[in-house]
């Protein structure tokens, strides 16, 4: 097989050269990664089944006009996508109190929002992912207004969709985070959905139990991070009803 230019490596995914110009292959490790990843494991088939559950998410956005990166499916552990240029932030949407927003704030986990909240966090491993206001991507250029304009639009259509889909299988969309990239089309640039949707960057518990059945699962050591996501999968439709949670092959004697 060629060998493939590898353009950048992430804690949970690699970006190859795509086979057309304007294209990338993303491909979903095993890796799971938390607190700036000093907690790290490798789950066997989480990579899997995130490129599942982000080809699910992302088609349904794109059919919704929603505009993704995603082009389609290449295989168990690769997508292809739309090269573009990531803006420098990361979106988080919140209907329900949890995570760093309960940390600060002291509002109690499962405190229902009033309204959703977005927040925005800059990009950067060596600092954290600090939390920054609109003034600061202002002001230092990561965005300009009517980009915020556009990722705010963008964002809430997410969270409207998202939240849907998953109440519709019993599950409580808390929180996520999106990426979004910029494309450019001559003169122009429209801003996408990029980076991947999967339980890697969303919270999402049991409508009914509460159970956790995303990253948390592996943050606080609450159980088997590949069930819960097997799960998720199962209730979508995106895997069998009576499959097993993927793992590496065994052999049979
Ligand atoms: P929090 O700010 O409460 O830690 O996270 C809010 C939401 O954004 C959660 O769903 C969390 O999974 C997601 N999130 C925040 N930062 C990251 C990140 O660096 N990587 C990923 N995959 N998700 C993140």
């Amino acid at each position: 097989m060629a060998r493939r230019k590898k353009i950048y490596e992430g804690k949970a995914k690699i970006l190859y050269e795509g086979p057309e110009p304007g294209t990338l292959v993303q491909y979903f490790k095993d890796d799971a990664t938390a607190f700036n990843a000093q907690k790290k494991e490798v789950v066997d088939g989480k990579g899997v089944l995130n490129n599942r559950l982000s080809e699910f998410f992302m088609t349904g956005l794109n059919n919704i006009g929603v505009p993704t990166h995603f082009i389609k499916r290449l295989n168990m552990r690769e997508q292809l996508v739309r090269s573009c240029e990531i803006i420098p932030l990361e979106v988080v949407v919140r209907n329900v109190a949890a995570g760093s927003l309960s940390k600060r704030l002291g509002i109690e986990e499962g405190t229902v929002l009033t309204r959703p909240i977005v927040e925005y966090y800059y990009k950067d491993d060596k600092l954290g992912d600090p939390m920054v206001t609109e003034e600061h991507i202002a002001a230092f250029g990561w965005a300009s207004q009517q980009d915020m304009d556009d990722i705010l639009s963008l964002a809430l259509r997410v969270n409207d969709f998202m939240s849907g889909v998953m109440m519709a299988v019993g599950i409580r969309l808390v929180d996520f985070k999106i990426e979004i990239g910029r494309l450019y089309d001559g003169d122009y640039q429209r801003l996408i959905v990029a980076d991947e949707i999967s339980p890697d960057s969303c919270r999402l518990w049991d409508a009914e139990s509460g159970q956790k059945l995303d990253k948390d699962v592996f943050r606080r050591d609450l159980g088997d991070l590949a069930d819960a996501y097997t799960e998720v999968a199962r209730r979508l439709g995106v895997m069998p009803k009576n499959s097993q949670p993927i793992t590496k092959p065994t052999l049979i004697n």
